[in-house]
C-alpha cells in the first residue's frame, strides 16, 4: 500500500460527511448541489446578468444545473472597517441577493444599474467583497476613499425585499423583528436546500440509491491512480507537489461531498489550501501540513486561498 495516500483529514472527513448526511434523509425538495467552484461571475449591468438566468416561480435564479446568489463586489460605499467587522449591520454595506425579482432588483433592473454584479454558486454566507479605507468626510451621499482591499468570507446580510419576495417565515406579516434580526435569522443554506425546485436542479442521487459513504479500497486506488496520473498537481491551483516529501499535501477530494460516489467524476486532487477554500471543512490536514503547503505556494508563486 502506498504511504503517500492521506489519512490525516479522515475525521475531520467523517465529521463532514455527518454534517452533509442530514438533508438527505429528507425525502422531496432536497438537491445534490455539486460544488466543483466556488464559481463567480462578474457582470457590469444588472441586465446582463440577469439575461443568463432562468428563474422558477419564487425568483430563485439558475443556471448550469445550479442556484445562484447575486451581490455586489465593488460597492461605492463599504468600508474594510464595516465589512470585517458589523457587515449585516452597516447601512453602508450591499445585501445579498437571494432572488432576481425583488424589489431591489425590480428597481435596478429598471435603470439598468452598472454596478460589478457578482453572481456566486456557493449557497454561503461567504462573500468577497472590496472596501475602502474610510469614508469621505462632508457627503451628503456616501463616498469611500483610500486604500482598497478585497476583503475574503464577508458575511454580508440577505436583502430584505428578497426575504418579503419569497415571504420568508412569514415575514410580510410577522412584524416583530427588525429588519437586522431577519438578516441575523435567516439561514441561506438551509432555505436553498428546502426551496430549490427539481427541475431546474437534476440530483445525481435520491435517498433510496444514495450510495454508503465510507473510505474503502476503491477510493485507495482511485485515488493513488488519480495522484500519480495527474503528478501530484492540486487542480484548482496548479501545485505542484510531486516531490515525494510533498505528497501528503495533496488530497483526494469527493466533489460532491458524498464520500461512497468513487466515480472518477467525483474525485478531484486539491491541495490542502484549496480542499480548505473549497470543501465544507474549513480545517482538514495537519495545521503543519497545511503550514508546509502556504510555504510550497509561496515558493511556487502561486494564490493562498483559505
Ligand atoms: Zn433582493
Ligand atoms: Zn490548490
Amino acid at each position: 500500500m502506498n504511504k503517500n495516500i492521506q489519512f490525516l483529514g479522515l475525521d475531520n472527513l467523517i465529521k463532514k460527511m455527518g454534517a452533509t448526511k442530514i438533508p438527505w434523509e429528507l425525502d422531496q425538495n432536497i438537491s445534490n448541489i455539486e460544488l466543483t467552484g466556488p464559481v463567480e461571475y462578474t457582470n457590469t449591468t444588472i441586465n446582463s446578468v440577469l439575461e443568463d438566468f432562468e428563474m422558477d416561480d419564487k425568483g430563485i435564479m439558475y443556471k448550469d444545473g445550479r442556484a445562484w446568489i447575486l451581490y455586489i463586489m465593488e460597492p461605492k460605499s463599504a468600508t474594510i472597517d464595516d465589512l470585517k467587522n458589523n457587515p449585516k449591520e452597516s447601512d453602508d454595506v450591499p445585501r445579498y441577493h437571494i432572488t432576481g425579482n425583488c424589489r431591489t432588483m425590480e428597481g435596478m433592473r429598471n435603470k439598468n444599474r452598472k454596478d460589478r454584479y457578482v453572481t456566486t454558486d456557493l449557497l454561503i454566507e461567504k462573500f468577497n467583497v472590496w472596501g475602502f479605507e474610510r469614508k469621505k468626510k462632508g457627503f451628503r451621499i456616501f463616498g469611500g476613499e483610500g486604500k482598497r482591499e478585497k476583503i475574503p468570507n464577508v458575511a454580508l446580510g440577505v436583502c430584505i425585499h428578497c426575504l418579503q419576495r419569497v415571504n420568508y417565515n412569514k415575514i410580510k406579516t410577522e412584524k416583530k423583528k427588525s429588519n437586522l434580526e431577519w438578516r441575523e435569522d435567516f439561514d441561506v443554506e438551509k432555505w436553498f436546500r428546502e426551496n430549490i425546485q427539481e427541475k431546474f436542479i437534476k440530483p445525481k442521487y435520491t435517498s433510496k440509491n444514495y450510495p454508503d459513504p465510507g473510505y474503502g479500497n476503491k477510493f485507495r486506488l482511485r485515488a493513488t491512480e488519480l495522484k500519480v496520473r495527474n503528478n501530484w498537481t492540486c487542480l484548482h491551483c496548479k501545485l505542484n507537489c510531486s516531490k515525494p516529501r510533498y505528497r501528503n499535501l495533496i488530497h483526494c477530494d469527493h466533489k460532491s461531498g458524498n464520500t461512497g460516489d468513487n466515480s472518477w467524476e467525483n474525485l478531484r486532487l486539491l491541495c490542502i489550501d484549496c480542499h480548505r477554500y473549497l470543501g465544507q471543512n474549513k480545517t482538514v490536514g495537519s495545521s503543519r501540513d497545511f503550514q508546509q503547503c502556504v510555504s510550497l505556494k509561496k515558493v511556487q508563486n502561486i494564490r493562498i486561498f483559505s
